[in-house]
């Protein structure tokens, strides 16, 4: 079955214990002046969830909302599809996953995603791209990811995509004044296995509203179709790279 996490952004008090759960459990740095928590917390190499603050309009006047942010783990990913190496790639349980063995550094997963996830390790002498694995390890052991497990509130939640989903259209369906009526992550980008519900306005809340409904792989490729020419420029462009690599890690396991 498909995993998912729920994010219920009326139920998020902005404590942070995800974005510490992940650093504990993923062994990554706390860096000066990149805190994971508050309204200048930015995803990194090091940050692989923060909980940003945002001032929005409520019904009422201005409210304090905190958006928990990470990999959004889509569906059909456009940074696997423009991965040429694999080393990132989709698990049938949802995650997306990367080998960092593999990476030749080129970054297109960072120009790929819609969401601007992916980070470089600009600082490493051999840098990798860095981000949310979704806990796959705990996953395979029947475990829930680290910041699911840590939120006290409820706001993170795990479970199968098609529970989340049901569960997050129960919640609209019985509070039709509380909540905006999108279940942010269902369908954009082809849908993704994180998903939102809030009681503002997504666009108030860093969230893009005006995205594809399709995956960005899917319309990609009916482009690259009609382009045989670049098609085949291009595969040679990735053929080598993929030599390169390959013959890089060979090298290091001594072959
Ligand atoms: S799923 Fe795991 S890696 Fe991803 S944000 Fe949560 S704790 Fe961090
Ligand atoms: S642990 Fe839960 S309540 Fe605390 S910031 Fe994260 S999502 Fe919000």
């Amino acid at each position: 079955m498909r995993k998912g996490v729920l994010v219920d952004l009326t139920r998020c008090v902005g404590c942070g214990s995800c974005a510490v759960a992940c650093k504990l459990y993923n062994g990554l740095k706390w860096e000066s002046g990149a805190s994971p928590i508050g309204d200048k917390a930015q995803l990194g190499s090091e940050n692989w969830t923060v909980v940003r603050k945002h001032v929005a309009e409520g019904k009422d006047g201005a409210v304090w909302r905190f958006v928990k942010t990470q990999c959004f783990h889509c569906l059909d990913p456009a940074c696997a599809s423009a991965c040429f190496v694999k080393a990132i790639q989709k698990t049938p349980e949802g995650p997306v996953v990367y080998n960092e063995r593999l990476c030749v550094g080129c970054r297109y997963c960072m120009l790929a995603c819609p969401f601007q996830v992916p980070k470089y390790e600009w600082d490493k002498a051999f840098p990798a791209v860095r981000k949310c694995r979704f806990c796959y390890d705990r996953l395979q052991e029947g475990m829930q990811p680290a910041c699911t497990s840590a939120c006290p509130t409820g706001a993170n939640k795990f479970g199968t995509r098609k529970e989340l989903l049901d569960e997050a259209h129960k919640r609209i369906a019985d509070n039709p004044d509380k909540y905006v009526n999108q279940v942010f992550g269902e369908k954009e980008y082809g849908g993704t296995s994180v998903l939102y519900l809030s009681d503002v306005p997504f666009d108030q809340l860093g969230f893009r509203t005006d995205v594809s409904q399709e995956s960005i792989p899917s319309y990609t490729w009916k482009v690259l179709k009609w382009t045989p020419y670049v098609a085949v420029g291009w595969t040679a462009v990735l053929t080598a790279l993929y030599l390169y690599t390959k013959r890089r890690a060979d090298v290091e396991e001594g072959h």
